[in-house]
């Protein structure tokens, strides 16, 4: 069940996955941990509580390569 979102945050540059609506999406959670997707044009909503990667965190995670230190 979801509650009132306690967190609301906009995804700036994503476009809704059901009506294409850029800059509509956001990313809700309740007071109990479940977020969701959801958008304002069209009123679709999508589940993310389980297993949902953060598009920047995952792009973060990608380019963090280990720095190999060569001594001279
Ligand atoms: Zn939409």
């Amino acid at each position: 069940m979801r509650g009132e979102p306690v967190k609301k945050q906009f995804f700036a540059g994503t476009a809704c996955p059901h009506c294409k609506a850029m800059d509509k999406v956001r990313r809700c959670e309740d007071a109990n941990g479940a977020i969701w997707l959801e958008c304002l044009a069209c009123g679709y909503t999508q589940d993310l509580t389980e297993g949902y990667v953060d598009p920047d965190e995952a792009a973060a995670a990608e380019s963090a390569q280990p720095v190999k230190w060569q001594p001279r």
